[in-house]
This record gives C-alpha cells, sequence and structure tokens, in this order.
C-alpha cells in the first residue's frame, strides 16, 4: 500500500507532549525527548480491517505497512524480517505453564529482534536519500544494521564497545560495515556516534533517539496479537537494556487498541539483569531513571543510562505489568534450561525473559495457569563463550566401538 504517510498526523513527545508534522523528520523533541509516532487512526480504520490482513500473503514486517510511518512499504519481503514464529512451549510435568509461549526472534536474518528496528530505520533512511547510516550498539543492533545496509548497498559504520562478543563483532566486519570498536563502555559509544552523526550527516540508528526504530520493534507486538488470533496473553515477558522494545512492544499493542482490533493490552514484564537495572530501579521506588554502574553477562542489555527509559516506564506502567531483576547466574541456568527444553538457543539476553518468566512464577507475581510470552530476542550462537560455562565439552574419545560402549555406560545409557 504506497503512500501510507497519509495515516501518519505527527510526531509527540513522550515528556513534555509537544508535537510535530510528520514531516520534515526530526530525532527528537526540542526538550530532548523522545518522540512517539502518532496515526490517524479514523482514517486507517476506513481501508484497512483484520480480513484485509488476513488475506495478505507478505510474510516479514512489510504485511504491517499502513501502521509503519513510512512513504512506500517495500514490495518483497526483502531479508525477510519479522514472521518470526510463535511457539507454545511443550507442557512440563507439572499443571503449571500451561499457555507458555515464545516469540522466536531469533529467526531473523542477522539472528535478532533488531532487524525489525533496523528494516523501519533503512528504508527510512533510503526515503531521506541517506548512503551512510551509523549506530552504537552493544553488538545486535550493529550487527542488524551492517546485515540491511548490505542488502541494500548502503554504508554502516558502527561504533561498538570492543569488548563485544566476538560473534558479533565478527558478522559486523562479514557484512561489510566499518567497525570503530571503542576502547570504553556501550554509553560511550552511544555519545560519540550522536557527534559524529551530527557533523557528517549521516542517519543515526542508535537506540532512544529515533523514533523509527520503536515503531519498527512494535511490528513483534502486532505478530504477536495477530498470531494469538487478537486473543491477548496475560503477560509478556520483554528483555530490557535501554527500553526501546518495552516501548515499542507497547505501542504495537496500543496501535491496535486504537484501531479496535484487541481489547486490552498485556501486563508488559521488564526483565532486567541484576547489575543493570536502571529500569527497574525507577519502577520499584517512583523516582526519575538514575543511570547505573551496569555489568552482567547479558550484553544485550548491559546499559548505564537507558535510552528509551520514559517509554519502557510507561509501557510497564499503562500496561499493569512490573519489573523484575535477575542475577547473572540465573541468566546462564536458564539459557541451559530454555535450550534443553525447548530447543531454542538464546543468547543470555534473551534468556532473562526465561529467567525472569520462572522468577515470576515462583515468586507468584505470575501463576502457571496465566498465559506468557517470553520475548526470544537473540541467538546464542552470538555468544557461545557466556554458554560454555554451563555445559562441559566431553574430551574425545578413541575411534573404537569399546570406548563408545564405555563413554555411554559413564552416561547411563547403556
Ligand atoms: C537490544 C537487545 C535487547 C534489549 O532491547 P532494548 O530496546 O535495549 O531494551 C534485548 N535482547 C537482545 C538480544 C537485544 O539485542
Ligand atoms: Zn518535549
Amino acid at each position: 500500500m504506497p503512500e501510507n504517510l497519509q495515516f501518519v498526523l505527527g510526531y509527540k513527545c513522550v515528556c513534555c507532549g509537544k508535537e510535530f508534522a510528520p514531516e520534515p523528520f526530526r530525532y527528537r523533541c526540542e526538550c530532548g525527548n523522545n518522540l512517539d509516532v502518532v496515526y490517524h487512526y479514523d482514517r486507517l480504520k476506513k481501508v484497512w480491517s483484520k480480513d484485509l490482513l488476513k488475506a495478505n500473503p507478505e510474510p516479514s514486517i512489510w504485511r504491517y505497512g499502513p501502521l509503519l510511518p513510512l512513504k512506500r512499504t517495500p514490495l518483497t519481503s526483502g531479508l525477510h524480517v519479522g514472521g518470526t514464529p510463535l511457539l507454545k512451549v511443550p507442557r512440563g510435568s507439572s499443571d503449571e505453564e500451561q499457555q507458555l509461549y515464545l516469540k522466536d526472534d531469533t529467526r531473523n536474518p542477522s539472528g535478532s529482534l533488531k532487524d525489525r528496528a533496523t528494516a523501519v530505520g533503512v528504508q527510512h533512511a533510503m526515503e531521506l536519500q541517506k548512503k551512510t547510516l551509523i549506530a552504537a550498539s552493544t553488538g545486535n543492533a550493529a550487527a542488524s544494521l551492517a546485515a540491511l545496509a548490505a542488502y541494500y548497498g548502503l554504508r554502516a559504520v558502527i561504533l561498538a564497545p570492543a569488548t563485544a562478543p566476538a560473534a558479533k563483532l565478527t558478522q559486523i566486519l562479514q557484512y561489510g560495515a566499518t567497525l570503530i570498536p571503542v576502547g570504553g563502555t556501550y554509553d560511550e559509544a552511544f555519545d560519540l556516534s550522536m557527534q559524529v552523526a551530527e557533523q557528517f550527516g549521516w542517519y543515526s540508528r542508535s537506540t532512544g533517539i529515533n523514533p523509527m526504530l520503536s515503531e519498527g520493534k512494535k511490528t513483534v507486538a502486532l505478530e504477536i496479537a495477530e498470531q494469538l488470533n487478537w486473543q491477548m496473553p496475560d503477560w509478556v515477558f520483554i528483555p530490557t537494556g535501554d527500553g526501546c522494545i518495552a516501548g515499542g512492544v507497547y505501542k504495537g499493542f496500543y496501535d491496535l487498541q486504537q484501531l479496535g482490533w484487541i481489547e486490552t493490552i498485556p501486563g508488559l514484564i521488564a526483565v532486567q539483569a541484576e547489575n543493570s537495572a536502571a529500569i527497574v530501579k525507577a519502577l520499584e521506588s517512583g523516582a526519575d531513571l538514575a543511570p547505573v554502574d551496569a555489568h552482567t553477562v547479558a550484553d544485550s542489555i548491559c546499559v548505564d543510562f537507558p535510552r528509551d527509559g520514559l517509554k519502557a516506564l510507561n509501557a510497564v506502567k499503562s500496561s499493569g505489568g512490573f519489573g523484575i531483576t535477575v542475577t547473572d547466574d540465573e541468566i546462564l541456568k536458564g539459557q541451559k534450561d530454555l535450550a534443553t527444553r525447548t530447543g531454542i538457543f538464546a543468547e543470555p539476553a534473551a534468556a532473562s525473559a526465561y529467567a525472569g518468566y520462572q522468577k515470576a512464577v515462583h515468586e507468584n507475581l505470575v501463576t502457571g495457569m496465566q498465559s506468557a510470552v517470553l520475548l526470544i530476542t537473540g541467538s546464542g550462537l552470538k555468544d557461545i563463550e557466556s554458554a560454555k560455562r554451563k555445559i562441559m565439552i566431553p574430551s574425545p574419545v578413541e575411534p573404537v566401538f569399546p570406548a563408545v560402549r564405555e563413554f555411554l555406560r559413564q552416561a547411563d545409557l547403556c
């Protein structure tokens, strides 16, 4: 459906409420805070319906074109971002967890949910005739930008902490992007990316300053709603770093509620690592967001100061959800448990959703009888060093049958 911009009313500041016209594009409000995209829901309702959506064969996020703030929706799936499976977890031995679903976003082209944001950002950059895009990233946003830039023949410049997992840095270089490893934190890389983008007029795909990115991330909520046939789950567990996913998920459900396609918005649960929990702290204390000194094995949610913190706080509060923290050990145990139980190998940040779910059930914040969707945001293959901490690769056996039989005997398999 071309000319989608007719459905965009404009932008609205999440802090001071100031409104802006759809064009010219601006990253942030005059007050420095982030913007939300506001749609013309009545106009949309007249031309778009659940039935029209159902009849649309497009499998990627582009099936939701009318709810994206782009002039034109691509006519082909491209690298095929989104359209990921929503899997029901096989029932455990107890009666618990009868309605547990995993949204498997490890299956995106670069292996993480970030592809949803990048896809919309890249399309938007092309509409603005930008040829070079820059991002600061803990790793996945960069790998994602590098992949999509490769597909569309654009230049990608990446600022990432030099300590990012090797697989992610390798991905970035394999896709042919320019990688500037920063000998500092993600937060320092972020500030640099702002300076560079402004200096050279490049398009910024850094999280928390570009409203296109939450709009891209919201497609995961649109998919969940459609896959559950518009019957909302009780809870959605969201691994949270900057808060862009949490804000985006809320926005997706909010848009659907405004269209009258769903009645209620599920309770959104922001899961953070114990030592990277600025958002959960603000939720619990009721005070303003304050930076923390973040360190966690879950590199993708290792953030001192959440750049989309206000959107995330609003998402959790308005949806009737809550915040929860998990330790690194709980994350790594959850990662192993999830993989063993379901066949999905998640990176530590993604496994935090599962660890957070287990903890919430354990603490009776959520009952096993309630339905929950866990966002599995990134693939375990992106960081095997962390995953190796909870397993042991056995030493080799002699290539003869008795040695194998002895091995199996010791494993209690014969
Ligand atoms: C980026 C990321 C997150 C956190 O998303 P935010 O928008 O920063 O809160 C969670 N999991 C994975 C795998 C990520 O790459
Ligand atoms: Zn403002």
